[in-house]
C-alpha cells in the first residue's frame, strides 16, 4: 500500500518516499490578495489539505509552506499590464498594503470554515524582497539574465530543458508569436525584476542593484520555497493553470541558480468550473464562500462536494449538486452521531481498504464510496464510529464534534409558514412556492406532512 502520487513533471504515477523522512516539505502557491478567493481557488486548497492529511495519515510530518502574493502579479501572465495589487487598491480606494492585509485575513477565514489545516509557515512576498533580490543576483551571475528598459529578464533560450514541465512547444511558440514581445528576446522570457515607472511612484517599490522597482511574480516562490524547504524538496503544488507559466518559470529560476528542479513531485489540482466554463477572479463574476454562508449552506458541504471528484478532473459547480452534497453530508453526520461512543478499536480491513484508496493518488471518490459501504455494513455501531473517525483525519469533516443543532424557529419564519398555509388553502400555488423559497433563504425547510407543515433548520 505504498503511497503513489501523480507527478506532472514526469506525467506519471510515482511511489512517494520523502527525501528526508519522516519530514515532508510541501509548498503550495498561495493567493494573490487583491480580491477575495473564489470557491474555485478554494477547491485547490482543499486538494492540498487532503494531500497533507494523507501524508500525515501515512505517518509523515509535513512542513507546509504557503505564500501570500502581495506584490508583482501582473494582470497579464506575459509580464505586461498593471500590478493586480495596485489595480485592486484603485478599485477599492484603499492602499495596496491595506487590501493585502484585508484579503489575507478573509482568505484565512475561508480556510478555517473549510477545516483546512493552517500551514506550518505563511510567507508573504513583501517580507522576502531581499531573498528575491539575492536569487536574481545568483541567476544573473550564472549568465541567464538581460536588461531591458523596463526590467531584468530571464533568457529562457539559455536553458536546454526550459518548458519541460508544461511540455511547451518552444519552436511553435516562437513561430506563432504574433504578440508584441517588446524588448523581450524570446516569447517565453519573463521578468525577474520590474522597474517602477519613470514618472510615477508605486505604492509598493524597493531599491535594488538594478534600480527602484518590484519583483516579478515567479521569483517569490523560488526564493521562499528554497529558504524554508531547501533547494530540492518533496512536493510543490498549485492549480493546473500554473503548469505552463508560473511553475515552469519557478523551475527555470531555480535550475539556473541552484541546478535543481526545485521539487521532487509537482502536483496540480484541476479547475472548478461553473456552467462548464472557467471560474476566474479577473472575470469579475465569481462565487465567494460568503455567498454560500449567506444562503445558510454549510461550508463543509462544499468541502464534501469537492471530495466527490478526483483532484485531477475538472469539477462543474451547480447549486443542485452542492445541495446534494449537503444532504449526503448530513446523512453521514446523523449516522455517525447515532452510533454513539466509538469503540477502542477500528475495523482493520476497512482501514486497509481506505488506506489503499487514498494512497492511490488521493482517490477520494472511491474512499467516499467505501465509507457508504461502512455505513451499510453490519459492524457494530461503536466499531463503525471508531473506524469513521479514523478516516475523518483525512476527510476533515469534523465528524467527532458534530451534533444535531437544537434550533428555535424564529417568529418571522413561523409567520411565513402560516402565510404559506393560507395561500395553499386559497390555491394560490405560486405564492405558496415563493414563500417556501423565502423560508429556505432564511435557513429553514418545510416538509408537508399529513399532520401539517413540519419546519426544520437546514443546518442539521
Ligand atoms: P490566485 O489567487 O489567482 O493566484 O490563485 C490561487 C490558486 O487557485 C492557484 O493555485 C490557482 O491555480 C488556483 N485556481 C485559480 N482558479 C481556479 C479554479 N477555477 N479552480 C481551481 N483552482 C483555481
Ligand atoms: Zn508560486
Amino acid at each position: 500500500m505504498a503511497l503513489q502520487l501523480y507527478d506532472t513533471y514526469t506525467r506519471s504515477l510515482r511511489d512517494f518516499t520523502p527525501l528526508h523522512p519522516p519530514e515532508v516539505g510541501l509548498y503550495a502557491c498561495g493567493p494573490t490578495v487583491y480580491d477575495y478567493a473564489h470557491i474555485g481557488n478554494l477547491r485547490t486548497y482543499i486538494f492540498e489539505d487532503i494531500l497533507r492529511r494523507v501524508l500525515e495519515f501515512n505517518g509523515y510530518t509535513v512542513r507546509h509552506v504557503v505564500n501570500i502574493t502581495d506584490v508583482g502579479h501582473l494582470t497579464s501572465d506575459a509580464d505586461t499590464g498593471e500590478d493586480k495589487m495596485e489595480k485592486g487598491a484603485r478599485r477599492t480606494g484603499k492602499t495596496a498594503w491595506q487590501i493585502a492585509g484585508e484579503y489575507t485575513q478573509a482568505f484565512m477565514n475561508d480556510l478555517r470554515h473549510l477545516n483546512i489545516l493552517e500551514p506550518t509557515i505563511w510567507s508573504k512576498a513583501t517580507d522576502h524582497i531581499s531573498e528575491q533580490i539575492a536569487m536574481i543576483l545568483c541567476i544573473e551571475e550564472q549568465g541567464y539574465t538581460y536588461l531591458t528598459s523596463d526590467g531584468v529578464y530571464f533568457d529562457t533560450s539559455k536553458l536546454s530543458d526550459y518548458g519541460h514541465l508544461g511540455r511547451l512547444d518552444i519552436d511553435g511558440l516562437r513561430a506563432g508569436s504574433r504578440v508584441d514581445m517588446g524588448e523581450k528576446r524570446n516569447p517565453t522570457d519573463f521578468a525577474l525584476w520590474k522597474f517602477s515607472p519613470q514618472d510615477a511612484r508605486r505604492q509598493m517599490e524597493w531599491e535594488s542593484p538594478w534600480g527602484i522597482g518590484f519583483p516579478g511574480w515567479h521569483i517569490e516562490c523560488s526564493a521562499m520555497s528554497t529558504k524554508y524547504l531547501g533547494s530540492f524538496f518533496d512536493i510543490h503544488c498549485g492549480g493546473e493553470d500554473h503548469i505552463t507559466v508560473h511553475h515552469t518559470n519557478e523551475i527555470a529560476q531555480t535550475e539556473a541558480c541552484l541546478g535543481t528542479h526545485l521539487a521532487n513531485f509537482w502536483m496540480h489540482g484541476y479547475f472548478l468550473q461553473i456552467d462548464e466554463g472557467k471560474m476566474s477572479k479577473s472575470s469579475g463574476e465569481f462565487l465567494r464562500l460568503q455567498v454560500l454562508l449567506d444562503r445558510h449552506i454549510d461550508p463543509l458541504a462544499y468541502r464534501f462536494f469537492c471530495l466527490g471528484a478526483h483532484y485531477r478532473s475538472k469539477l462543474n459547480f451547480t447549486w443542485e449538486s452542492l445541495n446534494g452534497a449537503e444532504v449526503a453530508l448530513n446523512k453521514l453526520r446523523s449516522a455517525a452521531y447515532e452510533w454513539g461512543t466509538p469503540a477502542d478499536t477500528v475495523d482493520a480491513e476497512y482501514v486497509a481498504r481506505f488506506t489503499a484508496e487514498i494512497n492511490d493518488d488521493l482517490n477520494m471518490p472511491r474512499a467516499l464510496a467505501l465509507i457508504w459501504e461502512l455505513v451499510r455494513s453490519d459492524l457494530t455501531p461503536a466499531i463503525k464510529k471508531a473506524t469513521l473517525l479514523q478516516f475523518d483525519r483525512v476527510l476533515g469533516l469534523g465528524l467527532a464534534d458534530w451534533q444535531p443543532a437544537v434550533v428555535n424557529i424564529p417568529d418571522e419564519v413561523m409567520a411565513l409558514v402560516q402565510q404559506r398555509q393560507q395561500a395553499r388553502s386559497e390555491k394560490r400555488w405560486q405564492d405558496a412556492d415563493a414563500i417556501r423559497v423565502e423560508v429556505g433563504a432564511r435557513g429553514f425547510e418545510i416538509e408537508d406532512t399529513a399532520q401539517g407543515p413540519l419546519v426544520r433548520s437546514k443546518m442539521r
